[in-house]
């Protein structure tokens, strides 16, 4: 381990573990843009997924004051301690995010995420995330590129699929801009972009069973070729689609979030 007086960037130095997706973020001009993206505000309650070495902890503390970093690699806690010490108030959680109850974290509020994701854990983070969407204002996530354009597809395109549905149907999903992999050390074999993710309110979701919905959109992308009449087979018939105001003979890439969702709705006494 290397101790360093770096301005903004990384206050140390460790070995990356590849095993827990560690690509530390290096150059100041992307730490900047994502902490200009996030644009703290007094009272907002920060959280991090996967501080590193600090490369965005550091200046999202420098400039807020206060932040909760949850990391899983025991190595980088006491460094991460240390290097902000003298400039905010870091209240580090030693765990694994996805045992994190990030409602409870919240403790009645919400909660600002934001995080340069480890690429292995993404689906699984963001679908953590969204089983706790009502205690979360928004987020701000770096992620493989190749799976930005997946959360931010449309009907038509050949990556909307099920992270598409399932995100937008709870979230407004915005990509942000796109980070070389010279960017990181050591540098990921893939590009990489940021997201921003806001929950949409609870009562303007409409979505009147979320586990019915997923049931659908799982099913329909499980086998995208097919039409939704043969996709949704074990879920529903033909008559329940055409009920929804849908054509049986339709595949599931040119189906809408909303269509999905009153879909979903309208098998509630199947
Ligand atoms: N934020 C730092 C940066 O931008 O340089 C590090 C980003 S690195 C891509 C991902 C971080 O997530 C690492 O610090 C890694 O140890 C941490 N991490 C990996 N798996 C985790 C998990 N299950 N829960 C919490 N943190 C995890």
């Amino acid at each position: 381990m290397t101790r360093s007086n770096a301005g903004d960037g990384t206050a140390f130095s460790a070995p990356a573990k590849k095993a827990l997706g560690q690509h530390f973020l290096a150059e100041q001009l992307y730490i900047d843009k994502i902490v200009g993206s996030v644009d703290p505000r007094p009272g907002d309650r920060l959280v991090e997924i996967g501080p590193g070495q600090g490369a965005i902890t550091l200046p999202l503390l420098r400039r807020h004051g206060e932040l909760t970093a949850i990391e899983f690699d025991r190595d980088l806690i006491e460094p991460l301690t240390h290097a902000a010490r003298e400039i905010g108030t870091l209240h580090i959680v030693h765990s694994d995010v996805l045992k994190v109850d990030l409602t409870e974290l919240a403790g009645g509020g919400q909660i600002r995420l934001v995080g340069n994701l480890p690429y292995n854990l993404s689906s699984p983070i963001l679908f953590h995330a969204l089983d706790h969407a009502g205690a979360i204002r928004d987020m701000h996530f770096m992620l493989q590129k190749e799976v930005v354009d997946r959360m931010a597809a449309g009907p038509g395109s050949k990556v909307y699929g099920r992270l598409s549905v399932m995100l937008q149907a709870y979230c407004q999903v915005t990509a942000l801009f796109n980070v070389p992999p010279g960017a990181f050390r050591p540098p990921p074999k893939v590009d990489s972009a940021v997201v921003r993710m806001v929950p949409r309110e609870a009562a303007t979701l409409g979505i009147d069973n979320p586990r019915r919905l997923s049931e659908v959109v799982r099913a329909a992308f499980g086998q995208r070729r097919k039409t939704l009449r043969n996709a949704l087979s074990t879920v529903c018939d033909s008559s329940a689609i055409e009920a929804a105001g849908l054509r049986p003979d339709a595949r599931a890439e040119q189906i809408e979030v909303a269509d999905f969702i009153r879909l979903a709705n309208s098998l509630r006494n199947e």
